[in-house]
């Protein structure tokens, strides 16, 4: 059977609650305090098959509203975004976000909203490989996060606060050997 929610049922629910991103990682994350329905339309918002700019609305709604027009690909300073498939993209490969918000300026469509907390929903991923495992010589992207998202413990393993994290990239920039990897973060628990 196909889905029935429309654009007004995603409106309304939007409205009817302070809805942030991160509020639905933590809302995913103790998932057993709300009712099966609204875990199923808090993951659907969740639901990115690529980045976006970071403050993207809801993505059923950013699909109807980006007109793929370019704007905010124009204005972002550091060459971060495109557009693909005829909607808005963002990729961090060789500058960070820094959340300047000239995309949410300029983009007229209301794809972008200025009150939705800026996340690119990227984590870092920080492979095997990494140096900083083997000793405490290296601790490059610990010190480069500016949230103190990214910590080594005792035996010198890396995790990730993706609370704290909102995704600028600065870990993956500042890794020389290339050993840190941005995932989106979706509707995983
Ligand atoms: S917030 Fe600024 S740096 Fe980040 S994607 Fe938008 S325009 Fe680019
Ligand atoms: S400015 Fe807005 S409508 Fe235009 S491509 Fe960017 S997000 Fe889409
Ligand atoms: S993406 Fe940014 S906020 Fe997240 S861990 Fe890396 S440096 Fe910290």
């Amino acid at each position: 059977m196909s889905d029935p929610r429309d654009d007004r049922y995603y409106h309304a629910w939007m409205s009817s609650r302070v809805v942030s991103r991160r509020g639905l990682f933590r809302g995913l994350l103790s998932s057993a305090k709300l009712p099966a329905e609204e875990n199923a339309v808090a993951a659907d918002l969740l639901k990115r098959a690529v980045p976006r700019p970071p403050q993207a609305i809801a993505e059923p709604l950013f699909l109807q509203q980006c007109n793929g027009c370019g704007h905010c690909a124009d204005a972002c300073p550091v060459g971060l975004l495109s557009v693909e498939s005829g909607k808005a993209v963002l990729s961090i490969d060789y500058a960070e976000c820094d959340f300047c918000s000239a995309c949410t300026q300029a983009c007229d469509r209301g794809a972008l909203a200025g009150n939705i907390p800026m996340d690119t929903c990227l984590r870092p991923v920080i492979l095997p490989q990494c140096l900083g495992r083997m000793d405490d010589l290296c601790r490059m992207c610990e010190i480069a996060c500016p949230h103190s998202a990214i910590f080594f413990n005792q035996q010198n393993q890396p995790s990730v606060d993706n609370q704290k994290c909102d995704g600028c990239g600065k870990c993956k920039l500042v890794c020389y050997h290339g050993d840190i990897q941005l995932s989106l973060k979706r509707n995983d628990p």
